[in-house]
């Protein structure tokens, strides 16, 4: 999954962006659900909200690092492909 830093300027275009819904607002700062974030596995060769991202603040969450194949796996489930 990836994360989102504090250097998050709430600027909302990558939350629409998110094929998996993962993208939310969250206290302070916009975060991403790691059970969601496919890391855009399944939808789109690149991350979205990388992508998109004016401050480049959406790196890899080093608690969260998952192989393609888990990712798939996970895009499967959430589709409810698996
Ligand atoms: Fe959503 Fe893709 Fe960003 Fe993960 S990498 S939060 S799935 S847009
Ligand atoms: Fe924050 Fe970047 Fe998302 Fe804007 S695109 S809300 S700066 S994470």
């Amino acid at each position: 999954a990836l994360m989102i830093t504090d250097e998050c300027i709430n600027c909302d275009v990558c939350e629409p962006e998110c094929p998996n819904g993962a993208i939310y607002q969250g206290e302070e700062i916009y975060e991403i659900d790691p059970n969601k974030c496919t890391e855009c596995v399944g939808h789109f060769d690149e991350p979205q909200c990388q992508q998109v991202c004016p401050v480049d603040c959406i790196p890899l969450d080093p608690k969260h690092e998952e192989t393609k194949d888990q990712l798939m796996a996970k895009f499967l489930k959430l589709t409810g492909k698996a």
